[in-house]
C-alpha cells in the first residue's frame, strides 16, 4: 500500500508551519520609525548665521527687559542702599511689614495664640527685617547727641585749646559746628597769634588724644568702648560693631595704655583700723603674636608648664601680686619673681605701717611682722582658712577676699583665650580698673574708660605701647622688680 499524504495530514503540517514560523517572523527588528534618532548630521561653523541668532536673542530680552535710564538706576541703588543701612526704607517695604504684622495679629486673636516671636515660618518674609538690619540700640541714637555727649566726657569744663591750653571763650571759639557730623572743629586764637597754629590753627575735642585720627563713625566709637567695658575680646567686639578686628584691637591696646598711665598708686591702707590682705597667683602666659621682638618665622613657643617650682618671668608663669583694703580697692603687680626684696617696696608704698594685714603662710610676708605691720597668717597647709583670733565670734583673719579677686581675675583672662606675658601688665590693669568699678553699671565704667582715654595724650601712650611690645618689662612695671 503506497503511502499518500491524506487531506487531514497535509492540513496538519501546514497548520504546524503556520504555528511555528509564526514567532520566528517575530525576531525580525521592527523598527518604529518615530523612535530612531537621526543621524548626527555635523553642521558646518557659520558664523554669520550665529551672529544672526544672537541678535534675535539680544532683540528678545530687549523687548522683555527694557533698558533702565540712568535715573531710574540710580533709584533702585538708592532704595537698595536705604534698605540695607535702613536709612529710609521704602514705603512699599513699610506697607507690605504693615500687612505681614496685622495679618499676623488677626490670626493670633482667630487662634487665642500669641505667635511665637522664634518660631519663623520658612516661606514669610520677617517684618523686622529692616529693623535687624542694625546693630542694636545704638543706631537710633542721634548722631549728634552721641558727639555731644563724647565732647562733654572729653571737656568737662569747656573747649580747651590742646596746644595752649586756653579755655576762654573769647579765644577759643566754634568754627564749624558740622564738622564730621556734630565733632565740630575749634580755633583757638592765642595759638593763632603766636604763629603756631598747627592744623590751620584749628582743632577737634579727639585732638591730641588716643583717638586722634580713628575715622570711625561716633555710635561705632561708643559701642566698642562700651564693649570694652563690658569685658569683652576684641574679636567679638569687632563683629558686634561690625568694623575690622584689627580696628578693635588697637582701640582696646590704647585703652588699656591709657588706663595703666591714669592708675593711682597712692597708698590705700591708711588707718589702723583699715584691714589689709595681700596674696600672690600666677597667670600662665608664654610670648606669643609678635610682641617682646618676637617673628613670625620661629620655633614653635615653649610652654612654661612643664617647670617646676614658684612661676617667674622666665619659667612663663607669672606671679600676680595682689593688695587689697577690706571694703577698698584693689592693686594688683606683675612681678619678674616673687621674693621678699621684690614687694617690699609696693607694700611700703600702699600700706601705712601699724595697719592690719592677712596674708597666707607664704614665707615671703614673714618681713611684716617686723616691719611694724600688725600681721596676721592663716596657714592654708594646715587646713586654716578663717580664724577668729579676738574672740567676737566673727572669723576676720582670713585673705579670701583677695582669694574671691583671683577667681574673678582667671575669668576675665580666660575671656582673651591666652595672652602674651608681653602684654600681660596691661590686662592685669585694665581687670584692676574694672573689678574696681564693678558695682557701677556698664554705662558708668564706659564712661570711666573714656575720661581715663581722654587724660593721657596720644604721644605718650604710643611710647608705652612700644616700650610693651619690645618687652622692656622693668620699665613697664616700674614698681616691680
Ligand atoms: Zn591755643
Amino acid at each position: 500500500m503506497k503511502h499518500t499524504p491524506s487531506l487531514r495530514h497535509i492540513i496538519l503540517v501546514l497548520l504546524l508551519v503556520v504555528t511555528f514560523a509564526q514567532p520566528a517572523a517575530c525576531h525580525t527588528p521592527v523598527w518604529d520609525e518615530r523612535l530612531v534618532p537621526p543621524g548626527r548630521v555635523r553642521r558646518r561653523y557659520n558664523p554669520r548665521r550665529n551672529r544672526e541668532r544672537w541678535a534675535r536673542r539680544w532683540a528678545r530680552r530687549q523687548r522683555r527687559h527694557p533698558p533702565m535710564s540712568r535715573a531710574a538706576r540710580r533709584r533702585r541703588r538708592t532704595r537698595v542702599l536705604g534698605q540695607i543701612l535702613n536709612a529710609n526704607p521704602s514705603p512699599v517695604l513699610i506697607e507690605q511689614c504693615k500687612q505681614q504684622s496685622s495679618a499676623v495679629a488677626v490670626s493670633a486673636r482667630a487662634t487665642m495664640e500669641k505667635p511665637s516671636p522664634i518660631a519663623e515660618t520658612p516661606g514669610e518674609p520677617d517684618p523686622l527685617a529692616d529693623l535687624r538690619q542694625a546693630r542694636g540700640w545704638i543706631d537710633h541714637m542721634d548722631e549728634r547727641e552721641l558727639w555731644e555727649m563724647l565732647i562733654r566726657v572729653c571737656w568737662p569744663h569747656g573747649a580747651q585749646c590742646p596746644g595752649c591750653g586756653e579755655r576762654d571763650p573769647q579765644y577759643v571759639k566754634l568754627v564749624d559746628a558740622d564738622y564730621r557730623g556734630g565733632l565740630g572743629r575749634w580755633g583757638c586764637q592765642v595759638c593763632a597769634e603766636a604763629g603756631d597754629p598747627g592744623e590751620g590753627g584749628t582743632f577737634t575735642s579727639l585732638t591730641g588724644t588716643i583717638l586722634d585720627g580713628m575715622r570711625i563713625d561716633v555710635r561705632t566709637l561708643w559701642l566698642i568702648v562700651e564693649l570694652f567695658a563690658d569685658g569683652k575680646a576684641s574679636v567679638e567686639t569687632a563683629d558686634e560693631a561690625r568694623v575690622n578686628r584689627h580696628t578693635t584691637d588697637r582701640l582696646f591696646r590704647l585703652l588699656r595704655a591709657a588706663i595703666y598711665q591714669t592708675r593711682s598708686l597712692e597708698p590705700m591702707v591708711l588707718a589702723a583700723e583699715d584691714v589689709g590682705e595681700m596674696d600672690e597667683v600666677y597667670i600662665t602666659a608664654g610670648l606669643k603674636g609678635r610682641a617682646g621682638g618676637l617673628q613670625l618665622e620661629r620655633e614653635p613657643r615653649r610652654r612654661g608648664l612643664k617647670r617646676r617650682g614658684r612661676g617667674t618671668w622666665d619659667s612663663d608663669r607669672l606671679p600676680v601680686f595682689g593688695l587689697l583694703c577690706r571694703g577698698g580697692q584693689v592693686r594688683l603687680f606683675v612681678l619678674r619673681n616673687v621674693q621678699t626684696e621684690t614687694i617690699r617696696p609696693i607694700v611700703y608704698q600702699m600700706v601705712e605701717r601699724g595697719a592690719r594685714v592677712y596674708t597666707d603662710g607664704y614665707c615671703i610676708y614673714h618681713f611684716l611682722s617686723r616691719d611694724g605691720y600688725q600681721h596676721k597668717v592663716v596657714n592654708h597647709g594646715a587646713g586654716e582658712y578663717a580664724l577668729d583670733l579676738d574672740g567676737d565670734g566673727k572669723c576676720e583673719v582670713h585673705c579670701n577676699t583677695m582669694e574671691c579677686t583671683w577667681s574673678w581675675l582667671r575669668q576675665m583672662i580666660r575671656t582673651y583665650r591666652g595672652v602674651s606675658k608681653v602684654y600681660l601688665p596691661l590686662y592685669i590693669v585694665q581687670f584692676e580698673f574694672l573689678f574696681n568699678r564693678r558695682h557701677k553699671n556698664r554705662w558708668n565704667r564706659t564712661l570711666d574708660v573714656l575720661q581715663a582715654a581722654f587724660q593721657v595724650n596720644a604721644t605718650s601712650a604710643a611710647d608705652l605701647l612700644a616700650r610693651v611690645q619690645s618687652a622692656q618689662f622693668a620699665e613697664v612695671c616700674p614698681v616691680a622688680g
